[in-house]
């Protein structure tokens, strides 16, 4: 390739990719009745590459030349800019459900729907790990929400706090930035103005009490799991009224104050039964934890988690609901985890990543809030390939869809590997992780001690 035909396939490449932000915004469904390999067909033919566009775009972008110049080549500012991170930075956890066992002691569990798989023996990202995350954000970005684990753990405080300082240093006062966190160190009155002071200092926006949940609940029945986070609630809400901080509530809680003092909170939690009406309720997902403790089934399809929003739906640039979640410094397109991520936010710039998955079917099927949609695009490629792919992908149908999603990741990197496609060395790789979904450190010896909150409403 020459310097002239490479700085062409950039031009090209960057378009496609402006084109998929205004794209998936506006289709999200695709035309009605459109496969969605036409539905790509007609966005490269809107980008003036005529019906086999994308396959060219694929193709070129398999070569080495052209890897090497996206390598060496800054991110157009215009596309340098995320609407929200969701931001890992420790699985440290103080929680702690307390029950009573069949010797009538009262034990302490970590809690069964744990998305991160957290708990007191948690592991936390390094201060330098959380300066070169901050430092590979894109330019331009509206919320940052910083989670664990609990961040306010006294183990994990210090780095939590040095986080809230990086983003606010990087990027100003407009930033949204949060942190979510179950509460349990806002119940002490004189803890929770020292904390808030702590938090202000340091720029923090906005609390997010992630616990309005019977999973997060004391107590030996379903029943007094909900009294329990009722008394929780009204105890940290007034602590926290006492320091000024401001309740939003779903409507308005995507808004920031202009002055920079102002903090606001609002409370949500994960409840199958809509239980907290009020608070933004969340559905289970089954991760490895929360199947392994019986809370949720691998075969269960409940909500379409892909579409939500922190779900893949947008992420690889839309003009709303565009996240992408920083775990221990790996990158997913989503909350829920595939089973390889983007790639490590501690060694490459986000923006620059996410360029290398612009033209994959995976990730653009992803992208559009279904994954097992991917051999559609596919067969612009190689109707082999679409085959190969909608082979590996129905074998999944039976399970929730993140799940048959991981398994179809793994499937998918080796198959494009046997087939030589050079990028795939680099995308959807096995690189080492703080942690994932499967992550249960020393609690799974503990499984057969967790209550189910639906198998003991039906036992
Ligand atoms: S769900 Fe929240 S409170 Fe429970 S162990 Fe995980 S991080 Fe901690
Ligand atoms: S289906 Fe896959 S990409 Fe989409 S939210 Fe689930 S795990 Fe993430």
């Amino acid at each position: 390739m020459t310097t002239e035909s490479i700085s062409r396939e950039l031009d090209t490449w960057f378009r496609w990719a402006r084109e998929i932000r205004s794209w998936a915004f506006l289709h999200p469904e695709g035309e009605a009745g459109e496969s969605w390999g036409g539905h790509v067909a007609s966005a490269a033919e809107r980008i003036g590459l005529g019906r086999d566009g994308y396959r060219q775009l694929f193709e070129t972008a398999q070569m080495r030349e052209f890897i090497e110049s996206l390598d060496a080549t800054d991110v157009p500012s215009d596309l340098n800019r995320k609407d929200s991170t969701y931001f890992v930075i420790t699985t440290k956890c103080n929680n702690g459900i307390a029950f009573r066992n069949d010797d009538d002691e009262i034990e302490h569990k970590t809690c069964g729907h744990c998305l991160n798989g957290s708990g007191p023996n948690g592991v936390s990202m390094t201060f330098e790990d959380i300066d070169r995350t901050v430092a590979n954000l894109p330019h331009l970005i509206r919320e940052i929400e910083i989670s664990g684990g609990e961040v306010l753990h006294p183990e994990a405080l210090p780095l939590t706090l040095h986080t809230i300082r990086r983003c606010r240093e990087r990027f100003g006062r407009d930033l949204l930035l949060s942190i979510q966190t179950n509460g349990d160190f806002f119940r002490n009155r004189d803890h929770t103005k020292r904390l808030v002071g702590e938090l202000r200092d340091a720029g923090l926006r906005r609390i997010v009490v992630a616990s309005m949940d019977i999973y997060h609940g004391r107590g030996n029945t379903d029943e007094e799991k909900f009294e329990e986070r009722k008394r929780h609630y009204a105890r940290v809400a007034e602590n926290l009224r006492q320091e000024g901080v401001r309740f939003v509530g779903s409507s308005d809680f995507q808004s920031l104050s202009d002055d920079p003092k102002v903090l606001t909170a609002h409370f949500f939690g994960a409840d199958i039964q809509d239980r907290f009406s009020g608070f933004i309720v969340d559905d289970l997902v089954p991760n490895a934890r929360a199947v392994r403790a019986g809370l949720v089934s691998e075969m269960d399809h409940g909500v379409k988690y892909c579409r939500n929003h922190a779900g893949a739906r947008g992420f690889l640039g839309s003009d709303t609901d565009d996240q992408v979640a920083i775990n221990g410094g790996a990158v997913y397109p989503c909350c829920w985890f595939t089973e390889f991520p983007l790639g490590d936010a501690r060694a490459i710039p986000i923006p620059k990543l996410l360029m290398s998955y612009i033209a994959d079917p995976l990730a653009l099927a992803q992208h559009l809030g279904d994954p097992h949609r991917a051999w559609e695009i596919a067969s612009l490629i190689d109707e082999s390939l679409s085959e190969e792919l909608r082979e590996i992908i129905d074998g999944q149908r039976e399970l929730n869809e993140c799940v048959g999603c991981r398994n179809v990741t793994t499937e998918y990197a080796n198959l494009m590997r046997r087939r030589g496609y050079a990028l795939y060395e680099r995308l959807w790789r096995d690189i080492p992780v703080m942690w994932n979904h499967r992550t249960d450190p020393e609690h799974d010896l503990q499984l057969n001690s967790w209550v189910a909150p639906s198998a003991r409403a039906s036992a």
